[in-house]
């Protein structure tokens, strides 16, 4: 007992560190989810811009009444792991649609798109394998990197100089992939992915790509930046979140049949966790049926992303190069930055503000999401409270 209480005391005076750097972190409570991407928090009615529900789905009548009528069949949980006795009829057709969906052989669903990558990076990959990653892919990549036991060469971002002399310095290695995230959460900027496809086609690499924040988003047909990019047949390796666009949750990867059969087998985060629960692929299945068929709801978010980055642009604002619907702003300092967003949400505005060591030192920013929830008119009104408080910061012009 006396040791615990020693131990426990300990882990205060570091907590106490990070408050003394203004890096501590605590929840914070959304009192209730309303219409139009708005939440209330602390009792404040806050426009949300801080959310991954690009399409506003998660909300949505049919996907609730679909995880409402999959619980009534199936129940609240799947009852086992995926390769005990878990994997029910309707993990087997949602993995079929989402195949299907993203115009692949095969495909696996994940508990999480955490639990995705590091399954994935961690089962293809041991000791003697090399995996290039772009500096600025997301945690859980580091993390399947991690716990892979294969070597990591970090690149930095989007550099495919960088990226062309690691690959040339490892030719002996035994299996290699270069792994990206193909819209970056950070900066809101895209992946490289044609000059990634004729990198690994010359050396002989296996590409995954990161759809996170680009599957329901980007092209034609939703299926990512992939689609977009019309390089799917390139890449060996999708990996996708039912979490963001599509609204509910779960990971996803999608490619050769080998591939997912070998996964089955290997990725531990896949095999020894419970198979997702029903209502949550209804949940899926549903978000689905809407990216296929609603494609004006992509088209409405990728537009109003595009006039927000132009005002913002036009006002003399650094948004870091975004090419899509999350959008930064640079503010430099963490005083500002944090000025920046208490300001923004005085205003009714929920952003986020990223210091160090999520961002580089004096690199800090204030990161607005966009959703198709969102109304034009809340938009606009927005972008013109971003810009008036901005210039009262002395950003911008
Ligand atoms: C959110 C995210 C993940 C993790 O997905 P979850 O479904 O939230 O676990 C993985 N990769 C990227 C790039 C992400 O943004």
């Amino acid at each position: 007992m006396q040791e615990l209480l020693i131990g426990m005391e300990e882990l205060n005076t570091e907590l106490a560190e990070l408050e003394a750097q203004a890096q501590r972190r605590r929840l914070q409570v959304v009192e209730e989810v309303l219409p139009g991407g708005r939440v209330r928090v602390a009792g404040q009615n806050l426009l949300n811009l801080s959310s991954n529900d690009y399409l506003g789905l998660a909300q949505d009548p049919r996907l609730i009444a679909a995880a409402q009528a999959a619980a009534a069949r199936w129940g609240a949980g799947a009852g086992a792991s995926r390769l005990v006795v878990g994997h029910l009829a309707l993990h087997e057709e949602g993995e079929a649609h989402l195949a299907k969906f993203k115009g692949a052989e095969a495909a696996v669903i994940f508990p999480t798109g955490y639990m995705a990558n590091v399954g994935t990076l961690a089962g293809l990959l041991g000791p003697g394998d090399v995996i290039f990653c772009d500096r600025l892919n997301h945690a859980s990549i580091y993390d399947g990197i991690k716990l892979s036991g294969a070597t990591l060469k970090r690149f930095p971002h989007r550099d495919l100089n960088r990226l062309e002399d690691l690959l040339r310095e490892t030719g002996s290695a035994r299996r290699r992939l270069i792994v990206t995230d193909s819209v970056f959460s950070v900066d809101g900027d895209l992946a490289p992915l044609q000059d990634l496809v004729n990198l690994k086609a010359r050396y002989g690499t296996w590409l995954m790509i990161d759809e996170a924040h680009a599957t329901g988003v980007f092209g034609e047909h939703g299926e990512g930046l992939a689609e977009a990019v019309g390089v799917s047949r390139e890449v060996d390796i999708h990996m996708g979140t039912f979490s963001k666009a599509l609204g509910s949750q779960g990971g996803y990867v999608a490619g050769d049949r080998r591939l997912v059969d070998y996964l089955h087998n290997r990725a531990r985060s896949f095999i020894y966790s419970t198979a997702l629960a029903p209502p949550v692929l209804g949940a899926i299945d549903a978000a689905l049926k809407i990216v296929a068929q609603e494609p004006e709801r992509r088209r409405y978010l990728l537009e109003e992303a595009e006039i927000f980055r132009r005002d913002l642009l036009a006002a003399g604002l650094d948004i870091l190069g975004s090419e899509t619907q999350i959008i930064p702003v640079l503010a430099g300092d963490n005083a500002r930055t944090l000025a920046f967003a208490a300001e923004l949400r005085a205003q009714g505005l929920m952003a986020v503000a990223l210091r160090p060591p999520t961002v580089p030192p004096g690199r800090a920013r204030v990161r607005f999401s966009l959703s198709a929830a969102h109304s034009r008119e809340d938009l606009s009104r927005a972008r013109q409270t971003v810009v008036a408080t901005a210039r009262k910061l002395g950003l911008g012009e």
